[in-house]
């Protein structure tokens, strides 16, 4: 009776030990070995990309069309996500805002950082009430401004000043980010367009681009590349979008430029960050 008693005692022990230990390993920074991880989703004709830093927290760039909410919010917490430190709307367009709504309800949010340009759609306007209602902080980041996350940086690169008289203001106010990770450095292009970027005096070289506007010729130049110098460019559009997207000049450029492009249309494309070096891998939706 004492002894299988005892025996009992140590089965249990033993079982709380590994379940300790297993939440105990949940709890953990994401990446022990100060690692970093890039992820652009297929949202279809859309935007939404994460950056998970070594110290465990999360910015997501965008949340792509109301239609790919469900699976995004799927998508992002297959990838480990349980709060977002970092809310970006790029700008106001429902390709990029679309899925805020689900995101919002669905993961405790830090902070909300917005181009600070009024489209006056119906769609920014429930974003922004919703962000009011739940109480989270919101906020317009300046050029020049910096954050830290675990030894990465997250710089705002744009937009300089207020463009208006664009042909699309909204895509030309579009917050341009650098995040920087070692020698390895992301520049989140939105969907600026030349006239945004005609503001930028110098672009930052940064080794992975993702292209503006969904890889349409105003989203991306050869100054663009002579500056920045990217080995690799993220292009995110759906397949068979209306918009002809990417067009063929990008693509050309590109080529021309020696860059190697991922399209999300092809499927949610990874890339992790290790020491100086970075590997990209895609998971082919078809
Ligand atoms: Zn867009």
């Amino acid at each position: 009776m004492r002894r299988s008693r005892g025996r009992e005692v140590k089965i249990l022990s033993l079982a709380a030990f590994f379940i300790i230990a297993l939440l105990s390993m949940v709890e953990l920074p994401q990446f022990a070995d100060g690692g970093a991880e890039f992820y652009a989703f297929d949202v279809g004709q859309g935007d939404a990309a994460l950056f998970r830093f070594p110290d465990g927290s999360n910015m997501l760039v965008d949340a792509g069309p109301r239609k790919s909410a469900e699976s995004l919010v799927a998508k992002l917490r297959r990838a480990g996500v349980r709060r977002i430190d970092i809310l970006v709307a790029t700008h106001p367009h429902e390709d990029h805002i679309g899925g805020m709504e689900l995101v919002l309800r669905s993961f405790p949010v830090g902070k909300v950082w917005d181009s600070g340009y009024n489209h006056g759609s119906g769609v920014q306007r429930s974003m922004l009430a919703l962000v009011r209602d739940l109480g989270i902080r919101y906020g317009r980041p300046r050029p020049g401004f910096k954050e830290e996350h675990g030894g990465a940086t997250v710089e705002v690169i744009a937009p300089i000043a207020p463009i208006s008289g664009a042909e699309s203001d909204a895509n030309n106010n579009s917050i341009v980010l650098l995040v920087s990770y070692g020698e390895v450095s992301f520049l989140m292009m939105g969907d600026m367009e030349e006239a945004g970027r005609r503001a930028v005096e110098n672009f930052p070289a940064a080794a992975i681009l993702k292209a503006a506007h969904h890889g349409s010729r105003n989203g991306t130049d050869r100054r663009l590349l002579e500056q920045t110098r990217p080995l690799t460019a993220i292009l995110t559009y759906g397949s068979g979008n209306s918009y002809g997207h990417p067009h063929g000049e990008v693509r050309e450029l590109l080529g021309e430029f020696g860059v190697k492009s991922y399209a999300t249309a092809d499927g949610d494309i990874t890339i992790r960050i290790e020491g100086d070096t970075y590997r990209v891998s895609q998971e082919r939706a078809r």
